[in-house]
């Protein structure tokens, strides 16, 4: 990516709100326990002891066993079980595992959301990296256009990031996707991290405060731009669909649309909704270079 953009050093900090109206780190740490349980842990050792008497031992085999397993039902009932409900609509038993094995627990200190050794942001944002990307002579961009058959018409190949299931007209029934309202909002006070998550059940799920981000600049008035998001199923409302609901009723749903996409040699199915799966923007590179590569590969082209 760096072919198209400058990095901004930038470690993400999430916020948890507590009920009290205190904010703590997440992913859990030793520094969320304290706040939480209101006790000093000296060391790792510490730390660990008091989680081993909140876990219980499942066989991880949906995002709620992961909850029990990795916090135990306490902190579960705080961060994870309301805040995974209205974020995906269904219980967390009926998530697949991974989801819940998303954020890490700590026993350090460690208050950054990732680990990964190179953090950062485009400089002046995804938008301008997104520009540079497209400005090559023989790529042309029509926005707000459904796709249709008759599109394909004078190219080889299509790659497809539509809805699987509206591709086939839901023939077998609709996939489960959330999408997101945003609210967007200038409010005066600072926020204690860049993003705060609600983790209650009321509808808002989390606001991001841009200012605190490093590529954003500062407003003149003093004010704080923020965006609040509010979760919804996509079909409701005929949003954008942003997350698939992974379990294994939707997978296997997702299996028969797989087999009628293989019948479909010139059409590849990518993105979040084209393959059914929660991409992360690392591995989304990643998979549609290798999906790129193995194209250019049966044509015969060097990629
Ligand atoms: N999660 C939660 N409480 C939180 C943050 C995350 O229960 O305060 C769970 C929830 O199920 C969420 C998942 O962890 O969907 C992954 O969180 P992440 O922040 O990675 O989600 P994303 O940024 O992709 O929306």
């Amino acid at each position: 990516m760096s072919r198209f953009t400058q990095w901004t050093p930038y470690e993400h900090r999430v916020r948890a709100l507590l009920p009290d109206g205190r904010t703590t780190p997440l992913p859990v740490n030793r520094t969320t326990l304290e706040d939480v349980f209101g006790v000093t842990l000296a060391d790792e050792e510490a730390a660990a002891r008091l989680l081993a008497a909140e876990v219980i031992e499942t066989s991880r085999c949906n995002t709620d066993e992961v909850f029990l397993s990795s916090v135990g039902p306490r902190l579960a009932n705080l961060f994870f079980r309301p805040y995974t409900s209205k974020m995906w609509g269904v219980d967390p038993r009926n998530l697949e595992a991974a989801v819940g094995s998303r954020l890490p627990v700590r026993l350090n200190r460690d208050d950054r959301y990732f680990t990964d050794s190179f953090q950062a942001m485009p400089s002046d944002g995804y938008a301008s990296m997104f520009d540079r990307i497209l400005a090559h002579e023989r790529i042309s961009v029509s926005l707000s256009v459904a796709y249709q058959p008759q599109l394909d018409r004078g190219y080889d190949h299509t790659f497809l990031a539509v809805p699987i299931d509206e591709y086939f007209d839901i023939c077998y029934g609709r996939l489960p996707y959330r999408s997101i309202r945003f609210e967007h909002r200038e409010v005066s006070e600072e926020q204690s991290a860049p993003v705060v998550n609600f983790t209650d059940s009321k509808p808002y799920t989390r606001t991001t405060q841009w200012d605190l981000i490093s590529n954003s600049q500062k407003r003149q008035d003093g004010l704080h731009s923020c965006t609040l998001e509010i979760p919804c199923a996509a079909e409701d409302n005929n949003f954008e669909c942003y997350y698939p609901v992974r379990n294994e009723k939707s997978l296997a749903l997702y299996q028969q649309y797989e087999q009628l996409a293989a019948r479909e040699p010139r059409h590849t199915f990518i993105g979040r909704t084209g393959l059914f799966r929660y991409i992360d923007m690392v591995p989304c590179v990643s998979i549609h270079l290798q999906i790129a590569a193995r194209y250019c590969k049966e044509i015969g082209l060097h990629s």
